[in-house]
């Protein structure tokens, strides 16, 4: 199993590889990669060689070619497909930004609890009440389950979803779910990462007033 932190540099990568390759670039060094991402030219180097061998000492990394190769390793030429559950403000933006023909994934369905916006659609998307869920997962086989409802409903969503078969679950709600072992739960929190940075920011600061 290639280490998580791994995946997510090589998903970086792979954004770059992108733009590049749209950009009409043939080769890139591992050096330049690391300018471009912020990761260090040895790490790039060393996540790459997780997928097997590829590029040769000294002459750099075809831009077409590593683009496929790591897309083919971490299977994200595969588009799975996603329902998004609570469909207020946030749930809104992101089915109106996020369904984009390159993505790896694509709304089939979302669900709200409210009547009021059943039967109406979000960024083209149908949704449906949340009591439609459980069959339409089943029937669609639905692998990936995106939660913005408020906290506390986070976690009985996370279990409807599951029972519906969901394997792959990116929650928004500012609480921990808990899963099953079979099931990928990962949670984005903008005021977490908010806090991150401040505190790193101080320290920074701090260090440079310091050497003053
Ligand atoms: P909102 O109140 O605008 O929308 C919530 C929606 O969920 C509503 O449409 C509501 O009807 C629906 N809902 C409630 N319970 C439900 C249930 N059991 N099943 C299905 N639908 C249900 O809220 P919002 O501002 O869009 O925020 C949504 C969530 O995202 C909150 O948990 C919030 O804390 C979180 N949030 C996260 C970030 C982030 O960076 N991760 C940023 C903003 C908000």
């Amino acid at each position: 199993m290639i280490p998580e932190i791994s995946i997510r540099r090589l998903c970086q990568i792979y954004r770059l590889l992108e733009r590049l390759k749209e950009a009409g670039r043939e080769i890139i060094f591992s050096d330049e990669i690391g300018e471009k991402t912020g990761i260090p030219s040895y790490q790039v180097r060393k996540d790459i060689s997780y997928l097997g061998e590829i590029g040769k000492p000294g002459r750099g990394y075809n831009v077409s070619e590593l683009f496929e190769h790591i897309k083919s390793s971490l299977k994200l030429c595969v588009k799975r497909k996603a329902v998004l559950v609570g469909v207020g403000r946030l749930g809104s933006a992101l089915l109106n930004y996020v369904n984009l023909p390159k993505a790896n994934f694509e709304y089939i369905a979302a669900f709200d609890s409210d009547p009021i916006k059943e039967g109406k659609s979000e960024g083209g998307i149908q949704i449906y009440s949340s009591g439609e869920m459980a069959p339409f997962l089943k029937k669609h086989n639905v692998e990936i389950g995106v939660i913005t409802v408020p906290q506390e409903a986070a976690q009985a969503v996370a279990d409807d979803l599951i029972k519906g078969g969901v394997t792959g679950i990116l929650n928004f709600a500012p609480v921990p779910l808990k899963v099953q072992e079979n099931v990928i739960a990962r949670c984005i929190d903008f005021s977490l990462e908010m806090n991150i940075l401040t505190a790193i920011k101080s320290f920074v600061q701090e260090k440079a007033e310091k050497k003053k």
